[in-house]
C-alpha cells in the first residue's frame, strides 16, 4: 500500500469514529439538502435542465479547440494577455513572472480551486509575496494553514466557536459567537488588504467563447473587489471551463447555484472582458488570463472518461456521497475530493498512486444521480479500478480469479470446495489479520456470515424425498 492510500485509510478510520466531526458535517449538509430540493422544485423540469446542460458541455468539450481559440482571440482583442500553461509548474512560473514584472508585493485572491491545484499560494509565499484569500471560508482556512475542506464550503468543518478562537488568536479580536460580528472582523482585515494589494487573482466559473468574457459567480462580492481594485488582474482557469455562448449562462448560472448552494442564483454574477478602457473609472490596468492544462488534454483524449471534464465544480456530488459525509474533505489528501475528486485525481496525479480513491465508494450511484451535468461518476470509478488493474495487475487477484474460474467451471470440484468451505470458515479468525497487524483484518469492519448449512440444491433434494 502506498503512502497516500495508507494516509487515507488511517484518517478515514479515525474520522468515521469521530462523532463530533460527523455531526458537524451532517448538520451542514442537512440544511443544504432542504434548500437545494426547494430550489430544484422551482425549475420547470429539473431533469430536462440537467440534460440540456450535459449536451452543452458535451458540445463545449468535444469542440474545445475551436471554443478556446474563439475565447482567446476575442478576449485578446480587448487588450487581455493570454498565457497557456501545460503544467502546474509552468502556471506558477507564469504567475510569479507577472507579479514580479508588475513590481507587486501583495496579492489578493478570490476563490480559485485551480490555484489550490497548482499550489500557488505556497509558491508565491516562497517567492517572497504576501497572498491573502478574500473568500471568507478560504480566509479562515488560510489562517488555519489548512487546505479547503470542500470545493464550495471551504470551512464547513468548523463551528462559530472554532472561528472565534481562531480570530482571537490570529487577529486579536474579542471572542464572539455571533456570525455577523465574525464576518465584520474578517471584513475589516480584508478591506485593508484590498487597498494594499497590487495584484488581484481570481478563478473563473465560465469563460464564454462567443464574447471572450469570463463569468464569475459568487456570494460575497469579494471577487468583484479583487478584480476592480488592484492594478493588475490575473485569472487562472482550467481549459475545460469554456462555454460556447453567452446565452448558456441563462441555464448554467441557476443550475450551478441550485446544485452548489441551494440558491436560485448567487448574489453577484459578473462578466469580465479585459483591462479598464479609457472611458472607464475602475478595473485593472492589466488583465492576464492563464489557461491551465495540467493533464486535462490527456483526459480529453480518453473518449471513455472525457465527460469528467464537464464538471462545473458545484460540489453536489460531495454533499450526497456517503463516504465524503463520513470521512470529510481533508481525508482525501487532494484538491478535489468526493466522487469527482476520486475520478479525476488519478488522471491529474497518477493512477497507481491515487487508485485507492476509486475504491472509496459504495457505488450507490447517488453522485451520478445528483450531478447537474449528468457525469456518470460511479461508472468512471469502476473504469478507474479496471484501468489500474490492467496497468499493474495484482498477482494475488490474478491467482484468486484463476482459481475461482477453475473451480466454478468444474461442478464436482465446486461441490467439494463448498463442503470444505463450511469447515474451513470456522478458521475465519485467520482473515481478521496477522499477529503483527491484527487491527486491519478483513473482518475488523465487515461481517463474515457463515456459509449456509445446505445449498439450495441440497435443500430441494431433501424436500423432494420427504
Ligand atoms: S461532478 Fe457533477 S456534481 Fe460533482 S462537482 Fe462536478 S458538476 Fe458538481
Amino acid at each position: 500500500m502506498n503512502t497516500f492510500a495508507a494516509q487515507f485509510r488511517e484518517q478515514s478510520l479515525r474520522l468515521t469514529r469521530d462523532l463530533r466531526h460527523r455531526l458537524l458535517i451532517q448538520n451542514a449538509l442537512g440544511k443544504y439538502e432542504t434548500q437545494r430540493d426547494h430550489r430544484k422544485a422551482a425549475f420547470q423540469d429539473w431533469q430536462s435542465a440537467r440534460q440540456a446542460a450535459a449536451e452543452i458541455k458535451w458540445e463545449a468539450i468535444n469542440h474545445l479547440d475551436v471554443h478556446l481559440q474563439d475565447f482567446v482571440s476575442r478576449i485578446e482583442a480587448r487588450g487581455t494577455v493570454v498565457h497557456w500553461a501545460s503544467t502546474a509548474a509552468q502556471a506558477r512560473d507564469i504567475i510569479i513572472g507577472i507579479v514580479r514584472d508588475s513590481k507587486a508585493r501583495s496579492i489578493i485572491k478570490s476563490k480559485a480551486m485551480t490555484s489550490e491545484e497548482i499550489h500557488l499560494n505556497e509558491a508565491l509565499e516562497e517567492a517572497g509575496f504576501e497572498v491573502v484569500e478574500s473568500d471568507l471560508g478560504e480566509f479562515i482556512v488560510q489562517l488555519r494553514k489548512e487546505a479547503p475542506y470542500h470545493i464550495v464550503f471551504p470551512a464547513m468543518h468548523l463551528t462559530r466557536g472554532d472561528i472565534s478562537e481562531l480570530f482571537t488568536r490570529e487577529l486579536g479580536s474579542a471572542p464572539t459567537q455571533n456570525p455577523e460580528d465574525l464576518t465584520m472582523i474578517a471584513r475589516r482585515v480584508l478591506r485593508q488588504k484590498y487597498i494594499n494589494a497590487d495584484v488581484g487573482l481570481t478563478g473563473a466559473n465560465f469563460p464564454i467563447a462567443e464574447t471572450g468574457m469570463i463569468s464569475i459567480t459568487e456570494n460575497e462580492g469579494n471577487a468583484r473587489l479583487t478584480a476592480a481594485l488592484p492594478k493588475v488582474m490575473i485569472s487562472l482557469l482550467g481549459i475545460e471551463k469554456v462555454l460556447p455562448r453567452l446565452e448558456d449562462l441563462a441555464l448554467f448560472l441557476p443550475l450551478l447555484a441550485t446544485a452548489g448552494t441551494g440558491q436560485p442564483l448567487t448574489c453577484y454574477n459578473s462578466l469580465y472582458g479585459g483591462p479598464r478602457r479609457a472611458d472607464e473609472s475602475d478595473g485593472p490596468e492589466e488583465f492576464h488570463v492563464v489557461l491551465l492544462d495540467n493533464h486535462r488534454t490527456e483526459l480529453l483524449a480518453d473518449a471513455e472518461q472525457r465527460d469528467a471534464l464537464h464538471c462545473i465544480r458545484c460540489g453536489a456530488c460531495l454533499n450526497v456521497c456517503p463516504i465524503f459525509r463520513n470521512v470529510g474533505g481533508h481525508t482525501y489528501g487532494t484538491t478535489y475530493s468526493g466522487p469527482i475528486g476520486s475520478v479525476i485525481t488519478p488522471h491529474l496525479r497518477g493512477l497507481q498512486d491515487w487508485k485507492h480513491l476509486s475504491y472509496s465508494s459504495s457505488l450507490c450511484g447517488a453522485s451520478t444521480e445528483t450531478c447537474p451535468v449528468k457525469i456518470n461518476l460511479h461508472h468512471h470509478l469502476l473504469q478507474n479500478r479496471r484501468n489500474a488493474s490492467r496497468q499493474k495487475p495484482s498477482r494475488i487477484e490474478k491467482f484468486a480469479f484463476r482459481t475461482y474460474a477453475a473451480i466454478v467451471n468444474r461442478p464436482g470440484l465446486y461441490h467439494l470446495v463448498k463442503k470444505a468451505g463450511r469447515v474451513l470458515q470456522k478458521l475465519h479468525p485467520l482473515v481478521r489479520g496477522t499477529r503483527a497487524d491484527p487491527a486491519y483484518g478483513w473482518t475488523k469492519t465487515r461481517d463474515l456470515p457463515p456459509i449456509a448449512r445446505q445449498t439450495f440444491k441440497e435443500y430441494w433434494k431433501d424436500r423432494n424425498i420427504k
